[in-house]
C-alpha cells in the first residue's frame, strides 16, 4: 500500500507531501516527493519538486549531522540517563541558522557562548569542510 505523509523540516518553513510503500522492505524503502505544500521565502526559486525536495532535505541532513557531532562534545553536552539507558544532551542551547538561498544555503553554528577552544572549533570545521564540501558550513564565533 502506498502511504502519504507531510514532512515539514526544522531548517526552515517548507512542508512537502511524499509517499512510501509499506510493501518495500524497510531497509530499502524511499520517500518519493510528490507535491510542495509550502515554500518559504529562501527556498522560492527551486521550481519543480525534486530539486526542491532535495535541497530541504540536504539542509536538514547537513543541520542533523553536524549537531550530532556537537554533541559529543563534553564542553558542550553531558550524559544523562533516559528510561536507564544513556544518552546524551546538549547543556547549552547550540545557536544555528542557514543564510542563502535556495540550493545555495549555508549553515552557520555560533560557538561564540560556548567554551570550546580555538583549536576544536577549528576542527569542527575541518570535520564539516570534509563531509560537506567546502563553503556548507560556517563556524562562527
Ligand atoms: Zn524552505
Amino acid at each position: 500500500m502506498i502511504h502519504t505523509n507531510e514532512w515539514k523540516p526544522d531548517t526552515c518553513k517548507c512542508s512537502i507531501q511524499y509517499t512510501w510503500d509499506d510493501s518495500v522492505p524497510v531497509d530499502q524503502r524511499v520517500h518519493t516527493p510528490t507535491q510542495i505544500l509550502k515554500e518559504c521565502p529562501e527556498h522560492s526559486g527551486l521550481g519543480d519538486v525534486t530539486p526542491f525536495y532535495n535541497a530541504i532535505l540536504s539542509e536538514n541532513t547537513r543541520k542533523n549531522l553536524t549537531v550530532n557531532h556537537l554533541i559529543t562534545f563534553d564542553e558542550l553536552a553531558r550524559e544523562v540517563l533516559k528510561d536507564g539507558n544513556p544518552v546524551r544532551e546538549f547543556i547549552s542551547k547550540i545557536n544555528w541558522f542557514f543564510t542563502g538561498s535556495d540550493d545555495n544555503r549555508i549553515l552557520n553554528i555560533d560557538l561564540s557562548s560556548t567554551s570550546l577552544t580555538t583549536q576544536k572549533k577549528t576542527q569542527i570545521q575541518k570535520f564539516a569542510d570534509n563531509l560537506f564540501g567546502d563553503g556548507k558550513v560556517l563556524i562562527i564565533g
